[in-house]
């Protein structure tokens, strides 16, 4: 085997001849056949993330199917609700469209018509890259406001769905503010009537659970343990380092690059001019800060199994086969010292903490799948329908409609995107009114308050 060697269109293999280099720069994104997969050794797993193993791709397939049959046609992906959605008569017809056509992959942004001729530059006007779906839908800074309200949108009614699936029995909630514990043993000590940037952070949710006396005190107590911290993480963040080609040019490596950064953000190291050095003590103070003032989306508390979850959701890009558990490795990353730091604590008293990720795809991909998922380079991948059962929620009945609700505000919010985007294309910046966007304009002005 030899790096490059073609085994059929979208399948190759590397080899590791040289030792050291398992890529040629241009294939930082590889895919891999299972037999290939079984010779890669144990130590190119963390440094290559990037190689993928045998999954069926989301692209025209070997049968020549189309870019819409190829993502209908992934398994436990909700896909049935969109379905429904589309052949529902209350669907609005516009939105429908451009669902379709997202998932054709034929929405008409300024890189596809660039490409059929139709456009003089496939840039956006405003960041200067290329204008594809996954630009405006994730990363156009233009569109920051809508893409932060449409996340909030969807949390906000996952949470709505939390809360009521943990108290059913006791009727509907009639405040959504009450703290009140599920029968499984649940509660969420979240804000979410008026979801104005409300959400706890990790500092004070140690202070609140008594395992600090004040947030200074965490601050100090997580100083000490930096160090500790940072040993742990020194041989991935090595690994990491090695496998980059600086500057970051290709989007594997920007992300490879955001893993690191986010990887180092609360340890006592930075990267500078390609290498890792130890941060100042004033930086050194800000990392303290920073780690104090992590906010997850949510958390959950359960008081006699004497467990902290804490909540994260996230609206990702659909398109790769490993979007998911990609989201899912960002996450983890993020809260991995909120969970160590936590766990060696001298007072806690037999209690936990851990993280509950739930990822929903812009064109309103939901995972259900009964049992975690592989993928290579990545943590094990657990379901939004495990994460769920996670915090209790197994009952069939309630499951389904979580999904359900959850999905279809997901379209919803997919609608409002792309007016947010038209709104963006032909308005002057200083007229820009996302509120009208959505469908619930008060709601929006209290989120982007
Ligand atoms: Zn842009």
């Amino acid at each position: 085997m030899s790096v490059g060697t073609e085994i059929d269109s979208t399948c190759w293999v590397a080899s590791d001849t040289d030792g050291n280099s398992w890529f040629q720069p241009v294939f930082k994104t590889l895919l891999a056949s299972p037999d290939a997969a079984t010779a890669i050794p144990d130590h190119v797993s963390l440094r290559n993330v990037h190689v993928r193993i045998g999954q069926a791709l989301y692209q025209v397939d070997m049968q020549g199917h189309p870019f819409a049959k190829s993502f209908l046609s992934r398994p436990d992906m909700c896909q049935e609700i969109l379905g429904h959605w589309l052949a529902c008569r209350l669907t609005p017809d516009n939105q429908a469209k451009w669902i379709q056509l997202a998932i054709a992959n034929m929405f008409p942004t300024k890189a596809l018509l660039y490409k059929w001729g139709k456009e003089s530059c496939p840039n956006c006007a405003h960041c200067n890259v290329a204008e594809t779906y996954g630009h405006l839908q994730s990363r156009c800074t233009l569109l920051e406001k809508p893409r932060t309200a449409a996340h909030h949108l969807i949390w906000r009614e996952l949470l709505i769905q939390l809360k009521a699936a943990s108290a059913r029995g006791k009727d509907e909630v009639e405040d959504m503010d009450e703290d009140i514990t599920s029968p499984q043993g649940w509660r969420f000590p979240a804000a979410i009537s008026t979801l104005q940037h409300r959400e706890v952070s990790v500092g004070q949710i140690l202070v609140d659970l008594n395992f600090f006396g004040s947030l200074d005190a965490v601050k100090h107590s997580f100083r000490l343990f930096a160090q500790s911290y940072t040993d742990s993480l020194r041989q991935t963040a090595d690994s990491l380092l090695s496998g980059l080609t600086l500057p970051a040019q290709s989007l594997d490596d920007e992300r490879s690059l955001n893993l690191l950064e986010a990887m180092l953000k609360h340890s006592t190291l930075k990267l500078n001019l390609g290498t890792l050095v130890p941060k100042s003590d004033q930086e050194l103070q800000a990392m303290a800060d920073s780690f104090v003032d992590l906010r997850p989306d949510g958390h959950a508390i359960h008081d006699h199994k004497k467990i902290v979850s804490l909540l994260e959701f996230t609206r990702a890009m659909d398109t790769d086969d490993d979007w998911e558990a990609r989201k899912d490795q960002e996450k983890r990353v993020r809260y991995a010292p909120a969970l160590a730091f936590f766990d060696q604590l001298p007072n806690k008293d037999g209690w936990s903490m851990r993280q509950s990720n739930f990822t929903v795809g812009v064109r309103g991909s939901l995972s259900t799948h009964g049992a975690s998922k592989t993928f290579f380079g990545y943590p094990k991948l657990k379901s939004f329908v495990q994460e769920l059962a996670g915090l209790g929620i197994t009952q069939k009945a309630a499951v389904k409609r979580i999904c359900k609700t959850v999905v279809i505000k997901t379209l919803e919010v997919h609608g409002a995107m792309i007016r947010s985007y038209y709104a963006v294309k032909f308005n002057a910046l200083s007229n820009l009114n996302f509120e009208k966007s959505f469908k619930d304009p008060h709601l929006i002005q209290r989120i982007l308050l």
